[in-house]
């Protein structure tokens, strides 16, 4: 699907709709009109089935959850099993998950495991943390029932694996070779970049939703960047920088260069921008702004985008460059926006 047309699934029009963002429409009855948003195009699908959800007078934390298992269950570069993998040939998976009561659980380099999504609510459910990596992570997963995946790549990622192995002239990092490996490393070969097309090569799907209750939940899932080195984890399990929630303010949720939205803290700097009276849209833009100043000349080089909704159910978006779409979903229907960015 191209990301750069807006798609409207819905046969009723895109009444409230603006480039910026979305003003919902005045609720009947004192009762929430739900609205879910989620990032790039694989977020219509993702919307339709967390809408089913919020439609039937669901929780918001419901949706979330069963909104990004579609996309973990589709064929993908960057979510889910079918993602590209790491330097070493592995796909490793980050997932968060939080709620309108602070309750959150994530789940970092995770293998092998279909629905990590799934995974970091049962960690926020079923343990005293808040995150699970690696290993410890696979372990849980695996007592709570989770089958193990074979350890093989889609081909797709197959594909993509081999031609990064020949440009990237690829040579393990171990030992004594690792110092000098890691001053060589080409950020932008692990990180999100630029495709020849002008496409940027990552989409993690994340999801922020409110209820028919006036609750707010987030969700985040990923196989991160996309070669990155062995062990690398991204934004979106970090509580507080791909997703954050705050059921007095609002609900953000991060996609792009990890490491830069994890500097800021993005997802909980845009909660406290709304919280001091600044729009969805405007709230993003602020610490779009930061990072782009915090990254001077080097921001032409990466993509960061964050998408937000606050407790009145207005949705907006900002990203650095040209090229980040999200999908809104109420009543009316299910809409593909092109975000505002800064350049
Ligand atoms: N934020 C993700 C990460 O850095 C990647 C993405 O959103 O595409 O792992």
């Amino acid at each position: 699907m191209n990301r750069r047309k807006f798609i409207n699934l819905s046969s009723l029009g895109a009444t409230g709709f603006t480039i910026s963002g979305f003003i919902p429409s005045i609720a009947k009855n004192n009762s929430v009109n739900p609205i879910v948003v989620a990032t790039w195009d694989a977020g219509l699908a993702a919307n339709q089935a967390a809408w089913k959800v919020l439609n039937a007078g669901g929780k918001a934390l419901d949706a979330v959850e069963n909104g990004v298992m579609v996309t973990e269950d589709e064929i993908s570069c960057c979510v889910g099993l079918s993602g590209n993998p790491d330097r070493d040939g592995h796909v490793t998976l980050d997932a968060s998950i939080m709620d309108h009561e602070f309750n959150c659980g994530s789940v970092a380099f995770l293998e092998r495991i279909k629905h990590p999504i799934s995974v970091a609510r049962r960690v926020m459910e079923k343990t005293p943390h808040v995150m699970l990596v690696g290993e410890g992570a696979q372990q849980f997963a695996v007592s709570e029932g989770f089958k193990l995946e074979a350890d093989e790549l889609s081909k797709d990622a197959k594909s993509a694996y081999e031609n990064w192995l020949k440009k990237s002239e690829y040579k393990p990092v171990i030992n004594i070779e690792r110092k000098k490996a890691l001053s060589q490393l080409d950020p932008s070969l692990m990180a999100p970049h630029r495709l020849s097309n002008g496409e940027w090569n990552h989409d993690t799907i994340g999801m922020i939703a409110l209820d028919s209750f006036g609750n707010l939940s987030g969700s985040c899932t990923t196989s991160g960047a996309g070669f990155k080195m062995r062990g690398r984890v991204g934004d979106s399990p970090v509580i507080g920088a791909g997703l954050y929630v705050d059921n007095e303010v609002g609900a953000v949720v991060a996609t792009g260069q990890g490491e830069d939205v994890i500097r800021v803290a993005g997802a909980s700097a845009v909660v406290e921008h709304m919280r001091q009276g600044k729009s969805p849209v405007e709230a993003c833009k602020f610490v779009v702004e930061r990072i782009r100043r915090i990254k001077k000349e080097k921001a032409k080089d990466i993509q960061v985008c964050f998408i937000a909704i606050n407790k009145k159910g207005e949705a907006g978006a900002f990203s650095l460059h040209k090229g980040f779409n999200y999908a809104v979903q109420t009543k009316d229907g299910n809409i593909l926006h092109e975000s505002s960015f800064l350049d």
